[in-house]
């Protein structure tokens, strides 16, 4: 067990079985995109260590670029806008592979899927460590996905709690009960 702040987590996911499964994904990513040398395009903070595992298991010629994705709302009435930060390379005619860290509701990867699109991509992907089906409000096509989990928070391997746990090397839950 591990405590961040006033938050006591357990191990849900261990190293080697992350590391195993994100091999898997960047030899289907390898076979998919042979030719095609495709631009990882990965969201800040999170999806980092995860996006740097999956560029040592991808095995043809790719590049990688960073975005940050800001929310605020403009109004109240057009609700929250998402913002793409830190694209500086074009798109255009690019095979993209959005690499996030979690799925959730998936609002935050519709929206970067919509404001990508508009730059006419070749084609554009998702690859998530981690999905949460059950939390999910808009229909969402994720091709590559690490793990489906239940619909409880977990840090670790990237992901933080209140910006802290972000080097654990493994996945670790906060339980049901907490
Ligand atoms: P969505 O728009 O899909 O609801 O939100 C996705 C974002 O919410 C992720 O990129 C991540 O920052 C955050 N998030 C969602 N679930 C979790 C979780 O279980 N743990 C952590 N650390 N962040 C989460």
């Amino acid at each position: 067990m591990i405590t961040i702040e006033d938050k006591k987590f357990v191990p849900f996911i261990e190293r080697n079985t992350i590391e195993t499964r994100i091999a898997a994904l960047g030899q289907s990513i390898s076979q998919d995109y042979e030719g095609k040398k495709p631009l990882l395009v990965v969201v800040l903070n999170g999806a980092f260590m995860f996006a740097a595992e999956l560029m040592k298991n991808i095995h043809i010629p790719c590049e990688i670029t960073f975005v940050r994705v800001s929310s605020y709302a403009k109004t109240e009435s057009t609700g929250q806008l998402t913002e793409v930060l830190g694209l500086k390379e074009s798109i255009r005619d690019r095979h993209v592979i959005i690499v996030e860290d979690i799925v959730d509701t998936g609002l935050t990867m519709n929206k970067l899927l919509f404001q990508l699109s508009t730059q006419r991509p070749g084609s554009i992907q998702v690859a998530t460590l981690l999905f949460k089906p059950s939390a999910l409000k808009t229909p969402l096509s994720v091709k590559y996905v690490g793990f489906e989990i239940e619909n409880r928070f977990v840090v670790g391997y990237g992901l933080d709690y209140d910006e802290q746990g972000r080097n654990l090397d493994a996945i670790y839950v906060l339980p049901e009960n907490h």
